[in-house]
């Protein structure tokens, strides 16, 4: 048999197709030897050693099969057996147990010792929404337990007692839902028996027909095997063979995707003539006929520029490249939007001006291979859960962490470094920084600055000025940890840089990112494996809705509007003259509904009603435009102010393809029908432009459509659908069929050639703390939630959080006279609403804390519309308030 240094004789064998019975063995655990059934006998060896545990040797003469084995095995499983309930045929597990398949195996058919399984009195633990544990049922094998430390690294688990009387509990003894468990699921699936069972496939009973689909949440694009019945979803099991998420996932992946057959889904299109009147159901003939009488006599009236249309970061690559193509071929003109510009647009323009490209420059693996993370402005264990606990893991094995956040997160608490900065502080922190490194030499060679990169030197004039001192002043951060943090990223081997949200939600987020990949620049650490400048996509498809030109001034890929060569190719394919100058963003069509200049939107996929900042203030745009038509899954807040509502498909119902965050297109397939008239987002579009007499697509073939952008596309070129089979997917760019993708960008050079170092100047947030508002917020995410909350709000997942809390340090609450739990007043300019104080001193003094999950509280209402000065991405992390008496 073939086999690896350092494998053990288990492992050998299983890669070799051979089985060895085991139930505390599993691919995706450390070995741990406890059950014994995995005993060989090695030739020239006394004994029967454990396979799992035994190193394969060259030479070695390994027997898995004799009858002293099998009768060593039929004892042991035995004596398992007589410990465990022999209630197989009405146990969930029936069929899908390895102790049942190992007893028959071992040819087990009398038990001689009393069958009482020990915890017998241990009530079952129903905690969880999503799963229970039967103490009974539990052999001990502590696979639910290493799951939890080795692969989701929360340690919330741990085995209690010894040998007859050992039992696994979770925290300190207490039910599921009071311990630490963050329900990902990882402990159900290692679960050999049953004892920890899913709650959805024990009432469905097993799956029988499984698709491979990619999760719909957020931008880490795990994989799936969505298992369903009858037309149902039953259970999502992620994916072992993903390079992304290894077999792993999130509560919300694993467990909250049934919102899909919610009573709540949109399930016929329906019309209204003015937002006064009741929406009737109608046909689609009917919805397509009125949406485009009224887009037609819109653009009669006032031109094409007065339409624009919104696609979304949660649909396909497909639909926002249809969406696109619908504007500017069908209506004529650039007004093309989604709901990145509200999270990454700064990312892509400070990436972009830096790099030539605004994509994340390495893959996740490479946090397995770094020697040093830089976290910036992001909480990866809630908002990307399984790249935190990948984070998590590589601590272990001893990679070091800088964490820069002004909340004192799970991340920074396990940092080396926290850089605990004022928010809106992130350019002069990171100039600080390269001022450091620049004085004490700490830069990368000669070489690498005069072959890779430019304007060194206005960039060491800028950040001159921005001595520890200075830069301890303007972001609280002490001086002596700017320097030991802009050392410790110098000195690594190879140090990799991963950022979210409270780096670009800012008035100066694109120049912050500008900061940050400049000093990747400054220490070589781009273009290499464990390197780069990666930022963690919110949702799940924010990479592949900008990649496909649904932004106002590009098309696919980037490739600008204004480049005659690259509309003309569009134009050639898509037979029409297209714009040629960038439209407006969706901030710019609402400021121009309310000044009477913009008068139909077409919104796919995107709520902004609620998500944006100001929200009465979008809402007052909403209400002012002749047509607002808006496609989604079910009736969300923008709804309230539309003419048109029509069904869309979920991604359970849906073909076509995501990219995550480290550029990698995936499949996501059709595994159930959609409820009622509901269609996939592309082929709506597609008959409503068919509508208009304008097709926009050759075939009702959506592998189609990403033949024809690739054709559009150098970078995309080499991606078909029958290379996405491969469970490995591909990242672009691919420029062509043989190759292999990127795992990592710009190895020989840059997107845009040189390396351009950009230095822009330190400028305070517009939004200032002042007398009358004292506070400054910060908005983030929770793990149990997803941005408006319009799915997991319809899930279990209610029961872990069911509303926004207002968290704020106890020395201000205690300054205030408030107390932990008190309803108080959060106020603004803009509006004030009532929220529940939580104390916790994770937040900085003067600051607050919150997310924005809950419609009916209305945080949104309460931001400015105050954004960032290059991308109008709004400036969510800072915002001025003051806290009242409720
Ligand atoms: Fe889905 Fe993100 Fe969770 Fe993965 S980490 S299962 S992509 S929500």
């Amino acid at each position: 048999m073939l086999g690896r240094q350092g494998q053990t004789v288990m492992e050998v064998a299983r890669e070799n197709g051979v089985s060895i019975p085991s139930l505390c063995d599993s691919p995706h655990l450390k070995s741990f030897g406890s059950c014994r059934l995995c005993i060989i006998e090695i030739d020239g060896q006394a004994g029967t050693p454990s396979s799992c545990t035994t190193p394969a040797r060259e030479g070695m003469d390994v027997n898995t099969t004799s009858d002293r084995l099998w009768n060593l095995r039929r004892g042991i499983t035995e004596l398992y057996v007589s410990e465990h309930p022999l209630d197989c045929l009405t146990c969930t597990a029936n069929g899908d147990c390895e102790l049942q398949d190992i007893a028959g195996e071992v040819g087990l058919r009398d038990i001689r010792f009393d069958n009482t399984p020990d915890c017998a009195d241990v009530p079952i633990d129903r905690s969880n929404p999503f799963f229970s544990f039967d103490a009974s049922k539990c052999i001990v094998c502590s696979r639910c337990v290493r799951a939890c430390d080795d692969i989701q690294a929360t340690h919330a688990l741990s085995i209690d007692g010894r040998g007859f009387f050992s039992r696994i509990i979770a925290g300190a003894d207490v039910p599921f839902m009071a311990s630490d468990c963050v329900s990902c699921g990882a402990c159900v699936d290692e679960c050999p028996v049953g004892a920890l069972e899913d709650t959805v496939e024990r009432s469905f009973g097993a799956s029988d027909s499984w698709v491979r689909t990619t999760c719909a949440f957020c931008g880490v694009g795990c994989q799936f095997d969505a298992g369903t019945k009858g037309g149902k979803l039953v259970t999502m099991k992620p994916a072992a063979d993903s390079p992304v998420n290894q077999g792993h996932s999130c509560v919300k992946g694993r467990f909250a995707s049934a919102y899909v057959h919610h009573s709540d889904r949109l399930k016929s299109p329906m019309i209204r003539d003015s937002t006064d009147d009741e929406f009737r159901e109608v046909s689609w003939d009917e919805a397509y006929s009125f949406i485009a009488q009224r887009l037609q006599s819109t653009k009669d009236q006032y031109g094409p520029d007065s339409i624009g249309i919104i696609t979304s970061s949660r649909s396909t690559n497909e639909l926002n490249y249809l969406g696109s193509k619908f504007m500017r071929a069908v209506i004529g003109t650039n007004n093309v939007d989604n709901c990145a510009r509200v999270c990454h647009s700064a990312t892509v323009k400070g990436m972009m001006t830096v790099f030539g490209a605004g994509a994340g420059t390495n893959s996740l693996e490479d946090i397995d291979v770094t020697d040093l993370l830089l976290a910036s402005g992001c909480n990866p264990i809630h908002g990307h859960p399984v790249t935190g606990s990948r984070i998590r893991r590589a601590r272990k094995r001893g990679m070091g962490l800088i964490v820069a956040d002004p909340k004192d997160t799970e991340m920074a608490k396990m940092a080396d470094i926290h850089l605990q900065l004022r928010p809106g502080t992130n350019v002069a922190l990171y100039q600080g920084m390269a001022h450091v490194i620049i004085r004490d030499k700490l830069q990368a060679n000669d070489e690498w600055m005069n072959t890779r990169t430019e304007n060194l030197e206005p960039f060491k004039e800028m950040v001159s000025e921005m001595t520890p001192s200075i830069c301890e002043q303007i972001t609280t951060v002490p001086a002596a940890t700017i320097e030991a943090a802009a050392r410790l990223y110098a000195s690594a081997g190879a140090a990799m840089s991963v950022h979210g949200l409270g780096m670009t939600e800012h008035s100066h987020g694109s120049e912050g990112v500008m900061a940050l990949s400049s000093l990747a620049l400054l220490t070589g650490n781009v273009g290499k494996p464990g390197t780069g400048i990666n930022p963690l996509r919110g949702q799940n498809n924010v990479q592949g809705s900008c990649d496909m030109g649904a932004l106002p001034n590009v098309l696919t890929n980037y490739q600008p509007v204004t480049d005659t060569k690259v509309r003309e190719s569009f134009q050639e394919s898509w037979g029409v003259k297209l714009a040629a100058e960038p439209g407006l963003t969706y901030p710019e069509m609402i400021d121009n509904s309310l000044e009477g200049k913009f008068h139909a939107l077409y919104m796919i996929g995107s709520d902004i009603a609620h998500t944006d900042p100001d929200n009465t203030r979008v809402q007052d745009g909403l209400s002012k435009l002749d047509l607002l038509v808006v496609q989604d899954i079910f009736h969300c807040e923008s709804a309230n102010y539309a003419h048109v509502l029509l069904p869309a498909a979920s991604f359970l119902e849906s073909d076509g393809t995501y990219t995550n965050g480290e550029r990698r297109v995936q499949r996501i397939r059709k595994a159930i029908e959609a409820p009622g008239q509901a269609k996939q987002d592309w082929i709506i579009v597609s008959e409503l432009a068919e509508y208009m007499g304008h097709p926009i697509i050759s075939s009702n073939n959506v592998s189609d459509i990403w033949d024809e952008l690739a054709s559009l596309t150098p970078n995309f070129r080499g991606i078909s659908y029958a290379r996405l089979e491969s469970a490995e997917a591909i990242q672009w760019p691919a420029p062509s069929i043989d190759h292999p993708g990127t795992n990592v960008m710009h190895k020989e050079e840059f997107s845009r050639g040189l390396g351009n170092f950009s230095a822009p100047e330190f400028i305070e947030p517009n939004e200032q703390a002042s007398e009358d508002y004292p506070f400054i917020l910060v908005t983030g995410r929770n793990l149990f939630h997803y941005n408006s909350g319009t799915q997991t709000r319809r899930t279990g997942l209610s029961e872990f959080l069911n509303t926004d809390l207002l968290e704020m340090h106890p020395k201000d609450a205690a300054r205030l006279g408030f107390s932990d739990g008190d309803e108080v007043m959060l106020a603004s300019p803009r509006n004030k609403i009532k929220m529940i104080l939580k104390l916790s001193e994770d937040v900085r003094i003067g600051n607050l804390f919150t997310t924005f999950h809950f419609p009916e509280v209305g945080v949104n209402s309460v931001l400015s519309s105050s954004a960032d000065n290059l991308t109008k991405c709004p400036e969510y992390k800072v915002q001025a308030v003051a806290i009242l008496p409720a």
